[in-house]
């Protein structure tokens, strides 16, 4: 990847995280215990003060550093389950021409990875309920051979469907799942920031492409 495109993707999920932080803690006060949009925004701002150190790597040591940030600065289950997300990402990513398929094979590894560190699944409220859909519409867009902009409207959707699904869900895992009952009717914190990091990306990439289009003109 261009390093400027992950740069301005290092930045656009660092504002999106800060700029939302109060959104994430106000969900995580209804259902759990008000630390996600605080850890999520040390985190990422973490990520943005290494930035150069981060773009000046091949993309899987760069998906791996990250990884490694977000696990020594987030805390809290998200630290560790993000972390492994972008470790595994960065495992799975080959070092050269990130082709749709291989971004779908690396956003599989990632959402496995927080599903073996989480002992969790799909269904039970959590930041997988986002994860698990991007994989498989990054890798349904891979198989249909789909153009970039419908690529990015399916992940979009994807993501936002995933999100709010979790609302009517029963938490079974994490500090969610000790209010039993009492989780339903409140979106998942970390599906949140999970959509808004996805909706970032997407944001990042068709600026990219729209640029290359006037230019191609
Ligand atoms: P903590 O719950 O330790 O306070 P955060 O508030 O930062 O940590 O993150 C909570 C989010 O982490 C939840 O909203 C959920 O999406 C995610 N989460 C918690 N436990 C798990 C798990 N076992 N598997 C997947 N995601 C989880
Ligand atoms: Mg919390």
């Amino acid at each position: 990847m261009a390093p400027d495109l992950l740069d301005t993707m290092l930045s656009a999920t660092a504002a999106v995280i800060r700029d939302n932080a109060e959104a994430l803690t106000a969900l995580d006060q209804a259902i759990g215990d008000g630390d996600h949009g605080i850890n999520m925004k040390r985190g990422f701002a973490a990520i943005e003060a290494e930035k150069a150190a981060v773009v000046a790597l091949a993309l899987p040591q760069a998906l791996q550093k990250i990884g490694m940030t977000l696990v020594m600065n987030v805390g809290g289950a998200s630290g560790p389950l993000y972390g492994s997300y972008f470790m595994a990402m960065g495992k799975a990513m080959p070092p050269e021409a990130v082709t749709v398929a291989a971004l779908a094979e690396a956003l599989t590894a990632g959402a496995l990875a927080v599903q073996q560190r989480g002992k969790s699944a799909p269904g039970e409220k959590t930041m997988l309920e986002v994860l698990v859909p991007v994989a498989d519409a990054v890798r349904q867009a891979a198989e249909a051979g789909m153009s970039m902009d419908a690529l990015l409207a399916a992940v979009r959707e994807a993501a936002a469907r995933g999100l709010k699904s979790t609302r009517d869900m029963l938490a079974t895992k994490g500090r969610a799942s000790y209010l039993g009952e009492r989780s339903i009717g409140h979106l998942d914190p970390g599906a949140q920031s999970s959509q808004l990091l996805v909706d970032s990306i997407c944001d990042v990439v068709a600026t990219a492409l729209a640029a290359t289009k006037v230019e191609g003109v």
